[in-house]
Parts: structure tokens; C-alpha cells; sequence
């Protein structure tokens, strides 16, 4: 650049020709910036696709699309300090597949992984749009309710848990039964990690085992016992 400007400076003005030689190789030299400003650009947008698609990724479970536990874990944390806050009440819930085990050993591994995405869809109906849904782990699922009361958290649980019920589940054109169980819990602004709520609900979740799996219980924050 500074070379064909040394060379226009020079150029007598006697010298059309030497002008327009000047001027001609700055403007090859300004369409080769362009083009690797053009290029350096398109990179960068490239980057930054990737950066998302990984962020993304992160927070997601591959096999249902749903948020992952990470990703479950931060909003559960954020709603944790908002109960905190402004008391915001909001309840929740860990749902487990009942004798998974068996579906898997009885249809495949495979009949599993497409069962567990027809939960994921059905769980997902019975939510409104402020809700978050994970899967948490293996044949678990976890639910963060936004201003839901006890009553209406048991009320979504119920709708869930007899959707899945109701629900035709077909394996080798033989009809398999798949029934779930569900623990809930309100978040406590006197919990002192965020996380205690989610043992109070996986303690539920047991419980509903315990009396028989194919059932809701809902449990009280511990400092109402
Ligand atoms: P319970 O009613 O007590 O919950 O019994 P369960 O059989 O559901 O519980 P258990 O913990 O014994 O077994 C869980 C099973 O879930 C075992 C494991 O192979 C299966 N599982 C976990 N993750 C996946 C998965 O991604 N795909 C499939 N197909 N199966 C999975
Ligand atoms: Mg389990
Ligand atoms: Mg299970």
C-alpha cells in the first residue's frame, strides 16, 4: 500500500499512464483486502455457530432432546435463589420409569431408547411452557414447576402419570404396559443448598415405589413435617 503510494506521489503528472498504472494496483490491492476481510469474516460466523451448537450440545441429552442434568441443575439453582428472593413458589418433581429394567431385558435395549422418547414427549404435553423438563439420568426425569401450589403440582403429576398409562406402547406388534412414578417436593427458601429439594423429591419418588410404583406422592418442604 504504501509502496503504490510512494509510486502516485512520483508519478508525473506528465504521465497519465503511470497514474492509471498506480491507480489500477490500488484497486487490485483493495479488492484483495476485501476479499480476505470477506473470508476472515465468513470464519469468524463459522466460529461462532460452533461455539453455540457446542453450548447447546452441552445442555442437552442426546437421546431425547431434552435438557440434560447440567442444564436442570443451573435452572433448578436459579429458582432456588428466586424462592429466596421473592418466595416464588415452585415445586419439584423427579419422575422414574417403573421396572425399566425388565422392559429392557424382556424387548431390547432399543424397544428401551424408544420408549423413553415417547415419555419424554408425553411428559412434555402435560407441561406448560414455563416448566423445565430433563432428562435427569438412565430412566429419570426431573420437572421444575414455576408458581405451582402442592395441589397443582399433584395435579400435573397425576395427569402425566395416567397419560403414560393410557398410553400404547408396541413392541414386536405385541402391546408392552409402561407405568412411571413420580415424587414432589416444594422448594424451601430455608433449604440451605439448592439442591435439597431434589433429595426430598427423590425420597418421595421412593416412597411411591415403596407403596407399589404407578403413583404420585407429594412431600410436604421438610420444616412442615
Ligand atoms: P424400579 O421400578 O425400581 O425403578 O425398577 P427399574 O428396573 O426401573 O430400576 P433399575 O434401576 O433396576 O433399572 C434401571 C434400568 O434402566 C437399567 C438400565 O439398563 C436402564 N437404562 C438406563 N438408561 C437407559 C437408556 O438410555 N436406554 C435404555 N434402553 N435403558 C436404560
Ligand atoms: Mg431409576
Ligand atoms: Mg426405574
Amino acid at each position: 500500500m504504501g509502496r503504490i503510494n510512494d509510486e502516485l506521489h512520483s508519478a508525473d503528472e506528465q504521465q497519465p499512464a503511470a497514474v492509471l498504472r498506480a491507480v489500477d494496483k490500488l484497486i487490485q490491492f483493495n479488492e484483495r483486502m476485501q476479499h480476505q476481510l470477506n473470508t476472515a469474516e465468513e470464519k469468524l460466523e463459522d466460529q461462532a455457530r460452533q461455539i453455540v451448537s457446542h453450548a447447546v450440545e452441552a445442555h442437552t441429552d442426546a437421546l431425547t432432546g431434552l435438557a440434560n442434568r447440567r442444564a436442570f441443575d443451573s435452572e433448578l439453582n436459579r429458582a432456588y435463589r428466586a424462592s429466596i428472593d421473592c418466595g416464588a413458589p415452585t415445586l419439584v418433581m423427579m419422575i422414574d420409569v417403573d421396572h425399566f429394567k425388565s422392559v429392557n431385558d424382556t424387548y431390547g435395549h432399543a424397544l428401551g431408547d424408544e420408549v423413553l422418547k415417547r415419555l419424554s414427549h408425553l411428559i412434555q404435553e402435560e407441561l406448560r411452557p414455563l416448566d423445565h423438563v430433563c432428562r435427569y439420568g438412565g430412566e429419570e426425569f426431573a420437572v421444575l414447576l414455576p408458581n405451582t401450589s402442592i395441589g397443582g403440582a399433584f395435579s400435573t403429576a397425576e395427569r402425566i402419570r395416567q397419560s403414560v398409562r393410557r398410553s400404547k406402547f408396541t413392541a414386536d406388534k405385541q402391546s408392552l404396559e409402561v407405568s412411571i412414578s413420580i415424587g414432589a417436593t416444594p422448594l424451601d427458601e430455608r433449604d440451605q443448598q439448592y439442591n435439597e429439594a431434589l433429595a426430598r423429591a427423590d425420597k418421595a419418588l421412593y416412597e411411591a415405589k415403596q407403596l407399589g410404583r404407578d403413583r404420585v406422592v407429594v412431600s410436604p418442604s421438610r420444616h412442615e413435617k
